[in-house]
């Protein structure tokens, strides 16, 4: 069986590297081949004998992403990719232009098991978690794509990065490593649908990343009813340790409030939400919901967001409404791979 090299850090690597009885600065090397210039196969690491190369093909396999379809959108660059993994499993990523750089929005797993009503990417369930690798690698071929640098990333994409903990917490070493990408931990914002005992275990790491949490909603029947994951980790129980994590951290956190026409987008829905998260360090940030086909789920009238943003930030909150990005390529999470698995 050969080991998934990529998912390695450094020390892992340097110990495997030794056991085949090789220097450990060969480790180094490796490492760096891999991780600072995105090599997708060991022919590339042209410092390394062509007999070490030879040894590390028959040892480990470098998990990438083949891209299956690429989407350019025609209105802002964004470019949204389907991958097709080792074993012939889909995830979706996208790239995104903001002003301060290129930004990716990566995918944890395939598919995802948490049911929000909205969202295509859990619409046939969760077939596996990604390795790190595969986060990883998705960041690393849209970068040879493109022949950018990628500062920003969001893990955002199809799955739930919690119900995938230790997976995403390697994805994150190895992306901030300075023997590789070397990213800021403050560039990253990791989303939770609000999977409170990961919100506990990550505030034990106290990392400098944003935490997102998808709410949606500021009750718990109106949440439970878009969102079954509320049934098991109600409201109250999410708020208090969204509270405790900002207390043990001091990390703003960013709470996601995706407005659906006629359904969460009342003025009476955002007292509750003032009320809910009152006097917490946070941001709210506003998304006009994408709408995806089978849900019935429509997006809030222009007149109601700026509604719903102005009693927010009357209130004193930090909020902004999401500029939506790709809206002509279907950049909501799951859509492309839906379309592709289900023809
Ligand atoms: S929104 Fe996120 S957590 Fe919810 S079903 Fe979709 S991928 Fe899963």
């Amino acid at each position: 069986m050969k080991r998934d090299v990529l998912s390695m850090d450094l020390p892992e690597l340097t110990a495997a590297v030794k056991e085949m009885g090789q220097p450990a600065y060969r480790a180094g090397q490796i490492f760096s081949w891999l991780h600072k210039s995105g090599a997708a196969d060991f022919d590339e690491m042209t410092n390394l004998p062509k007999t070490l190369r030879e040894t590390l093909h028959d040892n480990f396999v470098i998990f990438g992403c083949a891209i299956e379809k690429k989407l350019i959108s025609e209105y802002d660059e964004t470019v949204k990719y389907l991958f097709r993994l080792h074993d012939s499993e889909f995830i979706e990523s996208v790239l995104m232009k903001y002003k301060y750089g290129w930004s990716v929005c990566v995918s944890s797993q395939v598919g995802c098991r948490m049911g929000c009503r909205f969202c295509a990417s859990t619409m046939n369930g969760v077939v596996r978690n990604l390795a790190a690798s595969e986060i990883l690698s998705q960041v690393y071929a849209i970068q040879r794509d493109n022949g950018i640098r990628v500062s920003h990333i969001v893990m955002m994409g199809m799955g739930e990065p919690f119900d995938n903990f230790d997976n995403a917490m390697r994805f994150l070493e190895l992306i901030t490593d300075e023997n590789g990408q070397n990213l800021s931990m403050r560039h990253i914002s990791l989303s939770t649908c609000g999977v409170v005992p990961g919100i506990y275990k990550l505030a034990e790491k106290n990392l400098q990343l944003t935490l997102s949490v998808s709410l949606h909603a500021p009750d718990n029947a109106l949440r439970s009813s878009m969102m079954p994951v509320n049934k098991k980790w109600p409201v109250e129980e999410l708020i208090k340790a969204c509270r405790d994590y900002t207390a043990a951290t001091s990390r703003r956190i960013s709470f996601e409030y995706a407005l659906v026409s006629g359904v969460n987008d009342t003025p009476e829905c955002a007292q509750k939400l003032a009320a809910l998260l009152k006097g917490m360090l946070c941001h709210v940030n506003l998304i006009p919901v994408n709408e995806v086909d089978g849900t019935g789920m429509k997006k809030s009238a222009p007149e109601n967001v700026k509604r719903f943003e102005s009693y927010l930030a009357g209130k004193g909150f930090a909020v902004t409404v999401r500029r939506t990005l790709g809206s002509d390529i279907n950049a909501a999470c799951g859509q492309l791979r839906r379309t592709r698995i289900n023809p």
